[in-house]
């Protein structure tokens, strides 16, 4: 067992139990499906959305060469810089260049998956420079010391009260402030961040290959903010994330923001398509945008092809009953969840994380409920067959199937035994694992072969 599996039984083992955890999750689930029903109402037909929103990405994804070129040539004649980052320390050190270059020991940062994938506050942390979350979730999470719970609601599982409670711990604030109070001082505090930060850091829901933009899309106005003040912008976006047109927004924003939030559409949609012009009063001097590989391309295989459609929505997250029972820090990953599933072990590594894959009731509602209808659920089972084909499950597992089969194949070898010797010797072989969660495996004390032959007598 890797040392990732067991912490991930571990945590999964403790959650499973916190009733006071479960109520917290099931509660703002709940708001979620409530807001999600009323989102879906904007659309006279919801399949065919879908539907094209799919194949704009199956197509995307085809030619993804194609589009990170054009990405690449339309966005430097903007006058932006491109970076290319085939792993998570390219990204952080050219970052870390950027930083050293503009003099800076104070960085703002909106929110972004990408950034918590690389780790990168922790890197500037180390090397002098601040880095402050300003998305209110992440900054009550960063507050915390702990790791966003949800790629779309970071601090999920916290109650009104907890974020009280984590104010007055790391802040000194009074311990029992309501929600606009908690509110009111995080933006307090972040204003001065963006105003004295020299450098923003976003990461970018969308790449237009078309016009040579990123989009970013969220709900507090702190996006673009961290983008606007500090004098040098740096999105850092997984390859992934590209789209052919700006056209195609008119689709994936409304579907994101559905699926996201329950909303019609997010509160802030911008496009950052370069550095500010000689005549334009907003926007940074210059603009830098890094397109991480980080694992990427490994996804391109075609048993998991279709995970590179994935738009972060985070709506199989909320319908998965493993999610919602064990949480999302149970994981150990930065994606977690059915898609996050999918995707860790081609991003981390199969033999450390393929046991991600088994923790799946295999019910198909991410798949029913993803708005790109990406097929998550079958590829949770590529995953499973691409592990076994890298020898990575051990010899036991290959012998136990081996006799299982022999024995399945054969009414004789089925027969072989009576129920109290098949129940010693099963649930002997299974008490560390099957059983060691449930009840002991009872066989019938009469064979289905038996009671055959006695009904035809
Ligand atoms: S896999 Fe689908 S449902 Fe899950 S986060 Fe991605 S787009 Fe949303």
């Amino acid at each position: 067992m890797t040392e990732q599996q067991k912490v991930f039984l571990a945590k999964s083992e403790v959650k499973a139990h916190d009733l006071e955890h479960k109520r917290k999750v099931a509660f703002n689930i709940q708001k979620y499906s409530d807001s999600v029903v009323k989102g879906k109402q904007q659309y006279a037909n919801l399949e065919v959305a879908r539907m094209r929103a799919k194949n704009v990405k199956w197509k995307t994804i085809e030619n993804l060469d194609k589009y990170l070129e054009q990405f690449e040539k339309n966005f430097t004649a903007n006058g932006g810089k491109l970076i290319w980052a085939e792993t998570a320390e390219e990204a952080l050190q050219a970052i870390l260049q950027i930083c050293r270059e503009k003099n800076t020991t104070q960085v703002v940062k909106a929110k972004s998956m990408v950034t918590e994938e690389i780790h990168l506050n922790d890197f500037l942390q180390e090397h002098g420079i601040d880095s402050v979350e300003t998305d209110l979730g992440e900054y009550i999470q960063q507050l915390d010391n702990e790791p966003p719970y949800h790629i779309v609601t970071p601090a999920m599982h916290k109650s009104k009260e907890d974020v009280a409670r984590v104010f007055h711990e790391k802040l000194g604030t009074d311990p029992n402030l309501t929600p606009p109070e908690i509110t009111k001082i995080a933006r307090r505090n972040l204003r001065e961040k963006y105003v004295t930060a020299q450098v923003g850091v976003s990461g970018g829901n969308f790449l237009l290959a078309d016009v040579g933009a990123v989009c970013v899309t969220e709900n507090e106005g702190n996006g673009r903010l961290s983008t606007t003040f500090p004098p040098t912008q740096i999105s850092i976006v997984g390859i992934e994330k590209l789209l052919p047109s700006i056209n195609d927004l008119q689709l994936f924003w409304p579907l994101l923001a559905t699926y996201g939030t329950g909303q019609q559409v997010t509160v802030y949609n911008s496009i950052f398509s370069g550095p500010r012009k000689a005549n334009e009063t907003d926007g940074p001097e210059e603009m830098y945008v890094i397109l991480l590989d980080n694992g990427r391309t490994n996804l391109l295989r075609k048993e998991v092809r279709e995970s590179m459609y994935c738009i972060r929505c985070g709506s199989c997250l909320n319908a998965c009953p493993v999610y919602k029972n064990i949480g999302g820090h149970a994981y150990g990953a930065t994606y977690s969840g059915p898609i996050g599933s999918v995707i860790t072990p081609h991003l981390n590594g199969m033999a450390e994380y393929k046991h991600m894959s088994y923790a799946s009731s295999l019910c198909g509602n991410c798949t029913e409920v993803c708005p790109l209808k990406i097929n998550i659920h079958e590829m949770l089972l590529e995953n499973r067959t691409i592990a076994a084909e890298q020898g990575l499950n051990g010899g036991m597992e290959k012998v136990t199937w081996a006799l299982w089969q022999q024995a399945m194949l054969s009414r004789r070898l089925m027969n072989i035994a009576g129920s109290k010797m098949k129940n010693k010797v099963v649930n002997g072989l299974f008490k560390n694992s099957w059983a060691a969660h449930r009840g002991e495996i009872k066989f019938a004390e009469r064979t289905f072969n038996k009671m055959w032959k006695e009904r035809n007598k």
